[in-house]
């Protein structure tokens, strides 16, 4: 790793040592947002990493972005998950998919901490997307936005979501549209989805859009092009998502390897057990084998070649190994890995929802097969 790289994997692991370890257990207990850390990721350039540095961004390739993703990652999913759907789904689809009044309205925004939202999923169109309902009329010389979304990451707390829905122009269906739909436009309503199992310090919104009225400006892309622009997002929210899943499993490990050393039972470490060494052997392949698999992603994405298949492979390989190396940390640390004394319970909770969202696993297989044989599975 180049040593500006190490730098900036430095500066981000010593904020999120001082800022986001030590209060990450309460946040999650209390399921509070952490409103209070926004200003200094703004600072440290960690919310405009990917954007570039003329719209008041850190300008950082996809090498510098899984750095900042993973670091975050592996101290918080709820704070990694917040800054991948910003820049990974909304900063990066504005950027590739944007008119230059698009980029100049939101990009300077998303780097200040006024944050993007992704609002895909509906109650009734999850794996399947092609089965939203969500509708925008045509209407004069704008759109009026109705329909209904869910689960959607940064629904409330943010400036902007990228709302998909059919558009509809003399009673005719012209296909799936990506609207840039302010946040506080009148008609837009988003209430917080409490319980979660896990990422319960994020902002996870059901959305109500009743009347909501945006003007050509706001579609993103082509009318009819909302499905390119979700899937094109999509590889590089699973590219996100993989690098943030391997500084979870790369926690999940260090915390677990601290532990055995430390607590003694018959006599001794039980990290001196080799039933425990397996444990942490296991975990140090998943972990080195998610980290390949980026790695691999980044390659690609440097050399600027379209890379789904391996995005997928990341994606399919590093959540699951990011659940099973939390699940493994919890059975290193014994009964104090069930309470929230340690943070692993809160890791294997954290990890379960990134095998289920931006797809979920049976999607990422089905993908990969796709792009094996050229036959859809789905
Ligand atoms: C915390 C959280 C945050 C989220 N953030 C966002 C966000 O910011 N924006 C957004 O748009 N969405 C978001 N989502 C939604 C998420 O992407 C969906 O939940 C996910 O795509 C799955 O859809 P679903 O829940 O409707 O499940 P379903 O599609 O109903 O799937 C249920 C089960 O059926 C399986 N299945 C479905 N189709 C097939 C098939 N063809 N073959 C085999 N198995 C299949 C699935 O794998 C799954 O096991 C979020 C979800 C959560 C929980």
């Amino acid at each position: 790793m180049s040593s500006e790289l190490e730098a900036l994997r430095a500066a981000v692991r010593e904020f999120c040592d001082r800022e986001v370890r030590p209060t990450a257990q309460q946040r999650d207990r209390d399921e509070s947002y952490p409103a209070e850390l926004l200003p200094g990721l703004v600072e440290l350039g960690v919310l405009g990493a990917v954007i570039p540095e003329r719209f008041g961004g850190a300008g950082l390739d996809d090498a510098g972005y899984r750095v900042v993703i993973e670091e975050l990652g592996a101290a918080d999913s709820s704070l990694r998950s917040l800054v991948s759907v910003n820049l990974g789904l909304v900063g990066k689809s504005v950027l590739r998919w944007g008119t230059d009044d698009q980029q100049e309205r939101w990009l300077p925004g998303l780097a200040r901490g006024e944050l993007g939202a992704f609002g895909l999923t509906e109650p009734e169109a999850g794996s399947n997307p092609s089965q939203m309902t969500a509708r925008a009329v045509r209407d004069g010389d704008g759109w009026v936005l109705n329909g209904a979304k869910i689960f959607i990451t940064n629904g409330t707390r943010g400036a902007v979501t990228m709302v998909f829905a059919r558009a509809i122009v003399d009673g005719e269906d012209r296909g799936i549209t990506c609207f840039l739909t302010p946040q506080d436009a009148p008609g837009y309503t988003g209430r917080q989805i409490h319980g979660k199992l896990g990422l319960r310090s994020g902002d996870t919104a059901e959305i109500a859009l009743d009347d909501v009225r945006v003007g050509d400006d706001a579609v993103l892309g082509e009318v009819g092009g909302g499905m390119k622009v979700a899937l094109s997002a999509l590889d590089d929210g699973r590219f996100s998502l993989a690098a943030g899943a391997v500084g979870l499993a790369r926690e999940a490990l260090e915390v677990s390897v601290r532990y055995a050393g430390e607590r003694e039972q018959w006599g001794g470490p039980i990290a001196g057990k080799q039933l425990v060494q397996e444990l942490l052997a296991a975990m140090h392949v998943d972990v080195q084998a998610a980290g390949g698999l980026v790695d691999a992603v980044v390659k690609k994405k440097l050399a600027g070649e379209r890379c789904t298949l391996e995005v997928s492979t990341a994606k399919l390989f590093a959540t699951e190994a990011s659940v099973r190396c939390a699940d493994r940390a919890v059975q290193v640390h014994g009964g104090y890995g069930y309470i929230d004394e340690y943070p692993v319970q809160r890791m294997l909770r954290d990890a379960r929802v990134t095998t289920l969202y931006e797809g979920t696993s049976q999607v990422q297989h089905l993908i990969i097969g796709r792009l094996l044989t050229g036959v859809s599975a789905f």
